[in-house]
């Protein structure tokens, strides 16, 4: 008995599996306690496996996604923010729009539940074992600007057009310079046609030539970001704004709308 228990470790170490392992011997006694047949012993245990398997993989992707905070679709408070039609979120949620390359963009003032949206997005798409990567205007410009000093340039872009899904959050909470403007617009570029993008920003589409500091250039960006896109204009109260009244932080005399 004890050279099985052995072998069977070292198989299982040897097929990698680590699920099994934790839960043989007490699936064991129950199959034979209710004397379930060799095949559905097996079957049990496998499926067990394959589903260990499935979460670390989604907890790999989620972690390789790079997303700011872990927020999902069941998590977001549609009743709070009526200008987000819950079945426009949902329709979205099944990612035909990242199966047909389309874009997504997020407008709308801060603490609306922009980011939060597509965070939710992106771990749904995850689940569909999309990849995903997520990334501020900032960070990105800036990224690309270093990959630019330092001759990566080609590799940073390949890198930020394989993922099939890609997330640039707050574009327009600074103005981009002019090369910052134009390594923007290549990733915009590359990804036309061959990756998904979801967008979010504070800033109304006209004013995005004030955003890239040349209107010829922001009307390239938004022709191709928005040649086969959904926009959904977020009007409304922000929740951060809300949970801070709940909590006391503003004098009702400040209020000019009732809270809940
Ligand atoms: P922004 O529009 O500035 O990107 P976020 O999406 O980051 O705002 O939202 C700010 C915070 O408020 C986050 O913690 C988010 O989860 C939460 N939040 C925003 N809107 C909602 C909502 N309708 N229901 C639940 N939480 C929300
Ligand atoms: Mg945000």
């Amino acid at each position: 008995m004890m050279v099985v228990t052995e072998r069977l470790q070292e198989a299982f170490e040897h097929l990698g599996w680590s699920r099994i392992p934790e839960i043989l011997h007490q699936h064991a006694e129950e199959a034979a306690a209710q004397n379930r047949t060799y095949l559905d012993f097996l079957d049990g245990l496998l499926q067990e496996e394959l589903s260990a398997k499935h979460d670390r993989f989604i907890r790999m992707k989620t972690r390789m996604a790079h997303l700011p905070y872990h927020k999902t679709l069941d998590q977001f408070d549609f009743g709070f923010q009526p200008s987000v039609e819950e079945r426009r979120i949902r329709d979205l949620a099944t990612l035909r729009f990242v199966e047909h390359q389309e874009n997504l963009v997020f407008l709308g003032p801060p603490g609306v539940g922009k980011t939060h949206l597509a965070v939710a997005l992106a771990l749904e798409a995850i689940k569909r074992r999309y990849t995903v990567y997520f990334t501020t205007a900032h960070d990105l410009v800036q990224t690309l600007q270093q990959a630019h000093l330092n001759n990566t340039i080609t590799q940073k872009m390949r890198a930020l057009t394989k993922p099939n899904l890609l997330i640039i959050d707050e574009i327009g909470y600074r103005k981009m310079d002019e090369t910052a403007a134009h390594f923007f617009f290549q990733i915009i570029a590359e990804r036309y046609e061959s990756g998904s993008i979801i967008l979010t920003s504070n800033k109304s589409y006209g004013a995005w030539g004030e955003i890239f500091g040349d209107s010829v250039l922001a009307t390239a960006i938004l022709d191709r970001l928005l040649h086969h896109s959904t926009t959904i204009n977020i009007k409304g109260e922000s929740y951060r704004i809300k949970e801070k009244k709940k909590a006391g932080f503003f004098r009702p005399d400040t209020e000019n709308e009732k809270t809940d």
